[in-house]
């Protein structure tokens, strides 16, 4: 087998920011805010502002003033080629809404351009972690949000919590030309993808990956190679993508995970992803099990 030469176009990857994380003082944050170029993005419920001509909304953080805005506040994602960049999260009833709309970021994520995407799923995945984690895990008092939103703090017990990412390992098990795909309860008809689960705490990624598939469709694998990677904001996973290797083509659904699984041949994936099959219905564009599938492909 030789390495892909495949370039993945990976959703919410590109955001192109500067995070600053060395200098978030206030000062330098009000700074930040009170910058001409400063631009700021709002979020109702997660789900992102974007104009009716398929961008993302942006507005001067002045222009939010007198809007009721959810805590943490402005939180700032840190600066770009144009200037500093802030998201706010408002309440759902703002009067702002004539022009533009909030729409779920899943919806989003097919069109809206990449680096806009990355910067809306940043926002996405701190305001979830800051709403799930308002009070201190250490002694129970409320902390606050710290640094423009990089991390919250306690002052009862001085203690700083910072964002957690989760991470994942979604993996294409293979055998010869095929790939075993698997379907979860409630997905749409013939949709297959990719396996996954979350990586345990003392094992590795490699080991998260082996125990997953044994447990799902009860198949040995090694030779896991890691590929590429991609943040993904419901509400925070980093999601791993792997390929693995079996030396049979047996297995065993566990119905307690999965619907069904299946083995699909390379031929009937290509032709699929070029419409001239409907053996199964593929996954998302916007998803790593997508690109590790095209990167199979290319393979
Ligand atoms: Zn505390």
């Amino acid at each position: 087998m030789t390495d892909s030469h495949f370039i993945p176009r990976m959703a919410f990857t590109g955001a192109k920011l500067d995070h600053v994380e060395d200098k978030r003082d206030i000062l330098t944050l009000k700074t930040y805010l009170k910058n001409p170029k400063a631009r700021a993005l709002m979020l109702i419920n997660g789900k992102p502002a974007v104009t009716k001509e398929g961008h993302l909304k942006t507005c001067h953080p002045d222009d939010l003033v007198g809007q009721n805005i959810i805590a943490p506040g402005p939180m700032f994602l840190g600066l770009d080629d144009e200037g500093p960049v802030f998201a706010f999260a408002l309440t759902d009833d703002q009067s702002m809404t004539a022009e533009s709309e909030f729409q779920e970021m899943r919806a989003i994520a097919s069109w809206l351009d990449q680096p806009s995407l990355a910067v809306a799923g940043r926002a996405k995945s701190l305001f979830d972690w800051h709403y799930s984690h308002r009070f201190c895990s250490t002694c129970g008092k409320e902390s606050q949000s710290t640094a423009g939103g990089m991390y919250r703090h306690c002052k009862s017990c001085e203690t700083d919590h910072f964002p957690r990412v989760n991470p994942v390992a979604i993996m294409l098990v293979i055998h010869e030309d095929h790939c075993l795909m698997g379907r979860s309860p409630g997905w749409p008809d013939k949709a297959f993808s990719a396996l996954a689960g979350f990586i345990s705490p003392g094992e590795s990624l490699e080991e998260g990956c082996a125990r997953e598939v044994k447990e799902e469709v009860n198949v040995d694998v090694h030779s896991v190679k890691y590929v590429f990677s991609q943040p993904w904001p419901f509400p925070s996973q980093l999601m791993m993508g792997i390929t693995c290797q079996t030396d049979s083509r047996d297995f065993k659904v566990n119905k307690k995970e999965l619907d069904d699984a299946q083995w699909f041949s390379k031929e009937t994936v290509q032709n699929v992803f070029s419409g001239s099959d409907d053996s199964f219905l593929r996954p998302p564009g916007f998803t790593i099990a997508n690109q590790l599938l095209r990167y199979w492909l290319a393979e």
